[in-house]
């Protein structure tokens, strides 16, 4: 239904990578110095893009644009249609629609993405393009590019992206600081969550010294929703469950959105992403869950942790990937089936974390 369990699989969920070598970010250097002049660069996110993919992918996109690389797309697999929030966003004049991507582009960059799965039909450019290189943070990343930025330690894929723009001898502007900053307060909740580090915020304040405005940002792409949203939160928050005794005692907390919640409130489907920080804020449930329909019999996970389960773990066994404390995958199924399958693999001894 969901997929199995994959010894493989989950230990690609552990953190084993380390920072990226010199002679990774050496080769990263020269694949984008040594390019042609007309040289055509395709920029790709996961997805269901998120503020880190998108703002990564196109942060850098203004950066390589700045270098005089002319010929260069941007773009996302799926339905080309962005969440109302980003649409302010710098940079949205790289986006193309898949359908219109480089069939062959000279260099593919990858943005966010953990594994091939998350690249939808996009995932042909890999073999056709000259050279791929894949800039990421999730410890579960597949190193499936050939030239890999991927640091497990990094809060957000825009921590690697300001690196290498730093090489790269590419100075920020406010273009390229708010889609940077957009990506780091999406991944770090704002700067709420442990990742966020001096580090962080030393990146946070050279972002801000361009002149952008955080408050008008964080307005416009976490606190803004439109009354059906507000209606529709209200509807699927009233059924959320909540199960004490799931993930070995460490309780879990769900609740499942359908379409025709979202049909009855006249809203799109992204407006349900920010729906988990509303279900996770419960205190009883160290997990929480969110099943999104996506079409009949197929549902979006997300999963969060408090910081006492490696929901990682979780969303490999059953297709999908991310995070430790924040993970998800497709399941096919009816609702009921899906969330048993959710509590199994809950239920697994190994998923506990220490430290938390
Ligand atoms: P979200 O719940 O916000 O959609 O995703 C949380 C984390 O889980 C992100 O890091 C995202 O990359 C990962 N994730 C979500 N859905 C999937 C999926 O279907 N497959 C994989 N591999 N990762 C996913
Ligand atoms: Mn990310």
């Amino acid at each position: 239904m969901t997929g199995g369990t994959n010894g493989a699989l989950l230990a690609e969920a552990q953190p084993t990578a380390e920072q990226p070598t010199e002679a990774e970010w050496a080769a990263a250097v020269a694949a984008l110095t040594r390019l042609p002049a007309d040289g055509r660069v395709l920029l790709i996110c996961h997805v269901n893009p998120d503020g880190d993919a998108l703002g990564s992918m196109l942060g850098f996109g203004l950066g390589l644009r700045r270098l005089g690389v002319r010929q260069l797309q941007a773009t996302f697999p799926g339905r080309p249609e962005l969440p109302e929030p980003f649409r302010a966003m710098p940079g949205l004049d790289l986006l193309v629609p898949a359908t219109e991507a480089y069939p062959d582009p000279d260099l593919v960059i990858c943005f966010d993405v953990a594994a091939v799965s998350r690249l939808g039909a996009l995932v042909d450019r890999l073999d056709r393009a000259g050279a791929a290189l894949v800039l990421d943070h999730h410890a579960s990343n597949t190193r499936f590019g050939g030239i890999h930025l991927v640091d497990p330690h990094a809060a957000a894929t825009s921590v690697v992206v300001e690196k290498l723009l730093t090489r790269l001898g590419v100075p920020l502007d406010q273009e390229i600081a708010e889609c940077l900053y957009i990506a780091l307060a999406t991944d770090t909740g704002s700067f709420r969550f442990d990742m966020t580090t001096p580090a962080v915020h030393e990146m946070a304040a050279r972002l801000l010294a361009t002149g952008i405005r955080p408050g008008e940002i964080s307005r416009r792409i976490f606190d803004s929703r439109p009354f059906g949203a507000v209606r529709l939160y209200g509807d699927v928050l009233g059924r959320t469950q909540l199960e004490p005794a799931a993930a070995g005692g460490r309780g879990l907390v769900w609740t499942y959105a359908t379409l025709e919640d979202l049909a009855r409130h006249g809203q799109r489907p992204y407006t349900l992403e920010p729906l988990i920080d509303s279900v996770r804020c419960t205190v009883e449930a160290d997990v929480s869950c969110v099943l999104k329909q996506v079409a009949e019999g197929e549902w979006a996970v997300s999963m969060r942790s408090k910081g006492a389960t490696d929901v990682s773990r979780v969303a490999v066994a059953l297709g999908g990937g991310g995070h430790r404390l924040a993970a998800g995958f497709t399941a096919y199924g009816a609702v009921g089936d899906v969330a048993e399958a959710i509590r199994a693999e809950l239920s697994r001894p190994g998923l506990e974390l220490s430290g938390s």
